[in-house]
C-alpha cells in the first residue's frame, strides 16, 4: 500500500481540494510552486507502465477534470507533469499528476 493509498483511505490527513468516486486531488506537502496539487486515481496504479484499457477512462476523467480544479485554484495557465519512473523523479509509486502554477515554468523542464 502507498502513501496515496493511505491519503485516499483518510489514514493519512492531507489538504484535499477535490474528490469524486474516481479521483482525489490534493495539496503536495513540499511544494514547488505557489499551487502545486496531486492528482491521484482512485484505483492503484503505478505508473503509466503499468496501466489497462479499462484504466483509460478514469485517466480520460482525471484529464478532463484537471482543468476545473486548476481554475478553482485561480490558475489559467499551469503545467501538469507525470513523473514516470525512479530514473526521472517518481518517488511514489501510485500514478499522479502534478498540476503546478502560480509562477513562470522554463520550457524545455530541467
Ligand atoms: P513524485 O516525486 O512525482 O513521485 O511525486 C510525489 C510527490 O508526493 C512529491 O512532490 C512529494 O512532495 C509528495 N508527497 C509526499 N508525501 C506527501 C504527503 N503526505 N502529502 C502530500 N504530498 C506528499
Amino acid at each position: 500500500m502507498t502513501l496515496f493509498s493511505k491519503i485516499i483511505a483518510k489514514e493519512i490527513p492531507a489538504d484535499i481540494v477535490y474528490e469524486d468516486d474516481d479521483m482525489m486531488a490534493f495539496r503536495d506537502i513540499n511544494p514547488v510552486a505557489p499551487v502545486h496539487l496531486l492528482l491521484i486515481p482512485k484505483e492503484p496504479m503505478v505508473n503509466l507502465l503499468h496501466v489497462e484499457e479499462c484504466d483509460g477512462i478514469v485517466l480520460g476523467k482525471m484529464m478532463t477534470k484537471a482543468g476545473a480544479i486548476a481554475k478553482a485554484e485561480g490558475l489559467d495557465d499551469f503545467r501538469i507533469v507525470v513523473n514516470n519512473g525512479a530514473g526521472v523523479g517518481q518517488t511514489v509509486f501510485h500514478l499522479h499528476l502534478h498540476i503546478l502554477g502560480g509562477r513562470d515554468f522554463s520550457w524545455p523542464p530541467g
